[in-house]
């Protein structure tokens, strides 16, 4: 989970990393009261969840609280690489003399974490990055050994930083550290890291990515969670626990496993070409052991798409055999029909696997109207893909 620059600078402050003070607001009006409180002078920025914010007009400099009103109005409502910028945030400003870059993240292909540094901060780290490698320092940093003063000091030497900044530098590196540790970061960006006219290293940008897998045990994260962008579709399936992503075709899609699923997907678009070009309309994966229940909350959200227009469940039995899968899918349409609502969408099965057979004895006994089974998968791509382009 991405955050916004101002929950990242929210997360450096109460770790202790040096930010300048700031407020969000929604309404260019709401900006002059923060900037009278900030001191008159504000730097107005972009609350979007993509970089280059500066490049793209989404940082001004406002001289006064009637001049941060106007820079505001200017921002609110700009877009920005497709992002719509619904809030702002105002920060003190900083006199700054140099711009630098740091960061801690994930390194997978390297099975460690990785430290940055650059003394060429600020907006073109990607093109410093590219045609500068040189220049971007990256030093591992062991798991459970994490930031010491030694890797601090390894970190600051290896990027060449000033010999007056180093013990200031090295200082916000083991902060940070600490900030990704703890919050289960797996991504901190500072860019810029800026030393300031009166000599103060201060955190100017940040960058968090939360970890999600570690939600578990980060109750207060959660919170920092942007509600207004999710889709409704993927947080009502978030909501039952569902692995749901939503995609944009029209043949709905439950599986049980997300190799099992990625399969379908592809094997569904591939049948639909034959059909008018229909495609998968999102990824379910129900997970093995999936009871009726799961199946009936996976159906509710599948059937509550408007872009469905038919759908294909397939499960290959392994530790849930297909004879407690299909009493799943017999009981989740009894259960939606009680719950009132009306399923009128075609669903094809394909069951194989642990007990296919009577799992497909179960479905055929059933005699669900809208309930097909076809036992291969091509054969079920292809029907499932038919059957939306015919209700199109
Ligand atoms: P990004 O372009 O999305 O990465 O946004 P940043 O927050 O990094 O801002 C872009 C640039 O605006 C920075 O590199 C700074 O040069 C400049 N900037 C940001 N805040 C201030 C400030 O308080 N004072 C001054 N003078 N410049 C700032
Ligand atoms: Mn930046």
């Amino acid at each position: 989970m991405d955050l916004f620059e101002y929950q990242a600078r929210d997360l450096f402050a109460k770790h202790g990393v040096p930010v300048l003070a700031g407020e969000v607001i929604d309404t260019p009006e709401a900006a002059r009261e923060v900037a009278e409180r900030l001191g008159g002078r504000a730097v107005v920025k972009a609350q979007v969840k993509t970089g280059g914010r500066g490049k793209a007009g989404g940082v001004k400099l406002a001289a006064d609280p009637d001049d941060a009103v106007v820079k505001a109005g200017q921002i609110l409502g700009m877009d920005i690489k497709g992002h719509t910028v619904h809030k702002v945030m105002l920060a003190q400003t900083a006199d700054i003399e140099k711009e630098y870059y740091v960061s801690f993240l994930l390194d997978r292909t390297n099975r460690t974490f990785l430290a940055m540094a650059s003394v060429e901060g600020g907006m073109d780290i990607e093109e410093v990055a590219a045609t500068k490698p040189e220049a971007l320092a990256r030093i591992p940093v062991d798991a459970i050994d994490g930031v010491t003063d030694e890797k601090a000091r390894e970190i600051v030497a290896a990027a060449r930083f000033p010999e007056e900044v180093a013990g200031q530098v090295a200082d916000v590196l083991k902060t940070l550290w600490t900030v990704f540790i703890t919050e289960d970061a797996l991504l901190v960006e500072v860019n810029p890291l800026v030393t300031t006219a009166d000599g103060r290293v201060i955190a100017l940008d940040g960058k968090v990515s939360l970890d999600e897998n570690a939600g578990f045990r980060q109750p207060d994260h959660e919170a920092l969670e942007d509600k207004a962008a999710a889709d409704p579709l993927e947080a009502a399936a978030k909501a039952k626990n569902l692995n749901y992503v939503k995609l944009d075709g029209e043949v709905g899609i439950i599986g049980n496993g997300a190799g099992l699923v990625m399969s379908t997907l592809d094997v569904v678009a591939y049948a639909g070409e034959q059909h008018g070009g229909v495609k998968p309309a999102n990824f379910l994966d129900i997970g093995g052991g999936a009871s009726a229940q799961v199946m009936a909350n996976g159906l509710e959200i599948i059937l509550g798409d408007p872009d469905v227009k038919s759908v294909f469940v397939n499960v290959f039995g392994g530790i849930t055999a297909c004879d407690e899968v299909a009493n799943g899918i017999v009981q989740a349409l009894e259960l939606l029909k009680n719950k009132g609502e009306d399923v009128t969408k075609p669903l094809v099965v394909r069951l194989d696997g642990n007990n296919a057979e009577l799992g497909r004895k179960i479905l055929s006994d059933a005699n669900h109207p809208l309930v097909q089974r076809v036992d291969t998968m091509d054969g079920a791509a292809d029907k499932a893909a038919e059957l939306a382009a015919a209700a199109r």
